[in-house]
């Protein structure tokens, strides 16, 4: 993008943001890497230069001062490769998240971070709670794959934050686990199309506003990949700021998102236009589904 976009530098955002991203190798699916490119464009953008830390086992030091965590997707295997890491980095994580910092975790990530998440593959993998939510893989689960929509609340703070007050959400969707949440955290939007936490309870991901659930940091997950934030900026902004403000979020100026809203809205045109037979698997198909969980391909 280029600097011609750029609008001048809200008095009270700092003037730096650290983000760290969990796994970087491991969990990556989908290019989730591209949120944390999102997140950096748009900072620099704003004159706020980007720290970003890429970290893995051992690296708990590492979360002192984050603004924003991300940790993105990957399949059972790589759930199961990070899950001692993860489990060691869950009091630093805590304390970053405590301290204020924004997380984001997509798909596996959001899946790991709960309190557990159950897979015929690997079996049982305990989570560090981060999140409020627990995951399950029932034994040939149908796999939702597929362009997903979802609807922010009519008094979403995400919405309320976006100037335009747009309240869709679009993004990518593959998982087998059927997520449930806990009382600490409530969904994060409704589905509109797509499967969802579960496919059957309409919603989708999850939302912990700062302060909620015993932390003073926001804490978002979701299934939706693509990557998620290029396309959808006014929650790129939203984690942006809460981070930023350590959990009091900062006045971001507004920047000149036609582009990424017209890739927001092809994508969910495209989806709209496909979507009737997108889940409807053939009986060969759901046979391979089957089959796939069962020795782990
Ligand atoms: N392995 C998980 C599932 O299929 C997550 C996959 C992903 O990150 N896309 O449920």
């Amino acid at each position: 993008m280029s600097a011609d976009r750029a609008p001048s530098v809200s008095g009270d955002a700092p003037d730096r943001v650290v983000i760290v991203h969990l796994f970087p190798d491991a969990l990556n699916l989908y290019g989730d890497r591209g949120n944390i490119l999102s997140l950096t464009r748009r900072a620099a953008w704003r004159g706020i230069g980007a720290e970003v830390r890429g970290i893995g086992a051992g690296d708990g030091a590492a979360l002192a001062g984050a603004d924003v965590i991300f940790i993105g997707g990957g399949a059972d295997q790589h759930q199961r490769a990070v899950a001692d890491a993860l489990i060691e980095l869950a009091d630093p994580l805590r304390r970053a998240i405590d301290d204020g910092a924004a997380l984001l975790a997509v798909c596996a990530g959001y899946q790991n971070l709960g309190h557990a998440f159950r897979s015929p593959l690997v079996g049982e993998i305990p989570g560090p709670g981060l999140l409020d939510v627990e995951t399950e893989m029932p034994v040939g689960a149908e796999r939702f794959v597929g362009g997903i929509a979802l609807e922010l609340d009519a008094d979403s703070p995400i919405a309320a934050a976006d100037p335009s007050g747009r309240r869709r959400v679009v993004g990518f969707e593959n998982h087998s686990g059927r997520t449930t949440l806990g009382p600490t955290m409530r969904p994060l939007g409704r589905v509109v199309f797509g499967r969802g936490n579960d496919g059957s309870s309409g919603f989708e991901g999850a939302i912990a506003m700062p302060g909620e659930g015993g932390l003073r940091g926001l804490r978002i997950g979701t299934y939706l990949h693509g990557p998620l934030l290029p396309r959808n900026p006014h929650l790129a902004d939203f984690v942006l700021a809460s981070g930023l403000g350590r959990g009091r979020a900062v006045a971001l100026p507004p920047l000149p998102d036609d582009p990424e809203w017209d890739a927001h809205q092809r994508f969910a045109a495209d989806w709209t236009a496909i979507r009737p037979g997108v889940y409807r698997r053939s009986r060969i198909g759901r046979l391979r589904d089957r089959l796939g969980a069962l020795i782990g391909f």
